[in-house]
This record gives C-alpha cells, structure tokens and sequence, in this order.
C-alpha cells in the first residue's frame, strides 16, 4: 500500500493525458517531471490527498479531443475530486480537518495578489491554475493541492452522510451556485428555462425547484436523460432534434406556450453548443436574465439578434468555476439533503478504465461517470 508521505519516492498510478486522443495509464513518481513541470512553486506547500473518487466533466472530454489553450501536456486532468487528506489542516476560515478526513476542494489556485484576488474574487483571478488543467488534477492515486487553495478555503470537509462519488460532485454543484448567484434574486412564479440536460442542467434543474420551487422546463436531446429530468420534477421537458430545423423551431414556440407566451425569466446555458444563446434569447421573457454558464467550442458560430436584448431589456451573463462560498453552501444542502447527487452519478470506472469513463461522458451515456478505483 502506498502511503502519501515522503512522496519523492513513491510511485503512483496516473492517467498522464499527452494531447489529443492521447491519454496513457502510468505508473510515475508522485514528484516526477509531470509534477514539476510548468508547476515548481506549487508543489512546494500544500496537502496531498489520496484521491477517493474522481467525476469525468465535458471539460475533461473537450480537453481529451482538442486540447485547450490551459493545458499544456503531459499532464493530469480531472478536476471533481475527492480525496482523503495525509494531514491536519486548517482551512481559510480556521476549520481544522484531521488527517485522514475526507475533503471535496474547488479546482482553482489563485495568486492572492491580483485585483481580483484582493476582492475575493478568487475564480477571477488574472494568474489563475486549475488543478485538473493546467496544474495535475485527480486522475490519480494522489493529487496535491496548493497552499493558496486551501488558505482561501478552497477546501471543504466531505460530511459524513455522503458517498465519495456524491462528494467529487460538490464541484460542480457549487459552480451552479455561483451561477445562481450571478442571477440573483428569483422572485416568485418565475420561470426558468434550462438548455442543456446533462449532469449540469439537472443539478440547476434540482437547485431550481428544492431552493426556488421554480415552475422548469428542462430542453435537451437525450430521450434517457430527459426522462431523469422528469423524474426529478421538471414540469415539462421537451426534444430537440439534431439536424431538424423546423422541429427545433416549434420547441421554441412550445417553450412560449408553456410560459404563457411570455417567455422564460430565468435561461441557464448548460450545453456547449453556442446556438443555445440565439435560441434563448428568442424564448428569454422581459426583464430576463440568461447565463452562460457552459464554455462553448471555439470554432462554433451563432448570431444575435441585438434588438431583443435592447428592447426586451434581457441580461446575458455568465459563470465560471466556483468560490469557497459556493463550495461550503454545497456541502450544506447536499448533507442536508436537499439536493441528491446520487442522482446524478451513473457510471462507475477504475483508473484503468480512463478512456471508457471518457467516451460514456462524450457519448452522453446516463449522466456523470466517476473514476473511484485507483490501483
Ligand atoms: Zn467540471
Ligand atoms: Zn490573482
């Protein structure tokens, strides 16, 4: 059994990603060249988690396809993550987790010493890494988190009533928080409108109707995934078609007959396909606000109609990541169980197994597949 101590000299199993369509299992050193690269400072502090289970995301799909600009291979992806702590530590707000306890972390590594950092701002920041891109994420048996994550709080003790796999998604869970928060107030008998129905559009959809009860329409094009949504309480669900234009139109203007034809006051972009914007903002009511809250692909293209935004006052944000905020009110409703992740988790692979975890999420296999076998 490998222990997490004196780490120079132990090996660890790793799915080192080379570069598109390129990811090799390995057995490394944990303080080998894959750590050291582009990542020196950092591995100097910090805590080493023995990894208990990790989720596999879209981003982790797109990286594995196409690269991305923040990944310089070779290097470790995976970025829901929950691991077990090799020792004591105090987090940001003075919490003290023991050694050997189980933690869920956020996946950035802030400066501390950028404008946004100063605001707390800490997914902002101009200096940002992110474990599982562009520093060695989770697809591991151990993965280290810096010293600046944990002193933001970036790093939440896993409560007891939740499986590993439940834990890894307090991640993602806490994105959509921060999402929820650049929405704002909801007000009641709103409506909201959730493009996209993977993992993500169906923790919004569980956010939206445990914390909100929110009338939801959840749109998407996987008939297994829709019929979850369902189950989940969606109050109406509707198909997309790949390639049928006129089909896609009359979801458009069955989304406006279920809201009255006023149009949904809440949008949440949780596809990568950017044609969601275009469709949104034709189905946004008054006084809307849409989020994106998906990164897109690079090379898709879309148009907007600016009048609609103008006239029909709509606001477009968006959300990126997550803040220790986020990631300890996660922890609280989901221990609370207001929120099942349990729900969300369908598949089930060991570290061996990366590529077949990988392809299941790219070809929308059930919802999220987690890697919680390791050696
Ligand atoms: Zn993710
Ligand atoms: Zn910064």
């Amino acid at each position: 059994m490998l222990k997490a101590r004196n780490e120079k000299h132990q090996k660890m199993h790793a799915a080192i990603f080379y570069g598109p369509n390129n990811i090799t299992n390995e057995e490394i050193y944990c303080c080998s060249r894959y750590h050291y690269q582009n990542q020196k400072d950092i591995w100097k502090e910090g805590v080493i988690l023995r990894v208990k289970a990790c989720a596999v995301c879209g981003y982790d799909v797109r990286v594995y396809r196409d690269g991305h600009r923040k990944v310089t291979p070779p290097i470790i992806l995976g970025h829901e993550i929950c691991g077990e702590t090799d020792k004591t530590i105090t987090i940001g707000n003075g919490t003290r987790i023991k050694g050997g306890s189980r933690v869920a972390i956020l996946s950035i590594v802030p400066c501390l010493n950028c404008r946004y950092c100063y605001n707390k701002q800490y997914n902002l920041c101009i200096n940002l890494k992110e474990i599982g891109s562009s520093i060695n994420g989770g697809f591991a048996e151990f993965v280290k988190v810096p010293e600046k994550t944990i002193k933001i709080g970036g790093l939440v003790p896993v409560p007891d009533n939740l499986s590993d796999e439940e834990a890894a998604l307090l991640e993602p869970l806490s994105c959509c928080l921060n999402g929820f928060s650049r929405i704002g107030q909801i007000p009641k008998q709103s409506t909201a409108l959730v493009i996209g129905d993977g993992p993500i559009g169906l923790l919004h959809l569980q956010l939206f109707k445990k914390l909100y009860n929110t009338k939801t329409i959840i749109v998407g094009k996987i008939l297994q995934r829709i019929q979850k949504a369902k189950s989940m309480g969606a109050d109406a669900t509707m198909v997309l078609a790949h390639e049928d234009d006129d089909h896609n139109e009359q979801i458009l203007d069955n989304v406006l007959e279920c809201t009255g034809g006023i149009g949904a006051d809440i949008v949440i972009i949780a596809t990568s396909n950017p044609k969601a914007l275009e469709m949104s903002t034709r189905v946004a009511a008054r006084n809307s606000k849409i989020n994106i809250f998906a990164g897109m692909s690079n090379t898709a293209s879309f148009s907007l109609d600016p009048n609609l935004i103008h006239y029909n006052q709509i606001s477009i944000t968006g959300s990126f990541g997550a803040t220790p905020t986020t990631l300890q009110q996660a922890a609280r409703i989901v221990s609370d169980k207001q929120i099942d992740l349990s729900k969300i988790i369908t598949h089930r692979y060991s570290l061996d197994n990366i590529q077949k975890a990988i392809l299941a999420t790219e070809k929308y296999y059930g919802l999220r597949s987690v890697i919680n076998r390791f050696s």
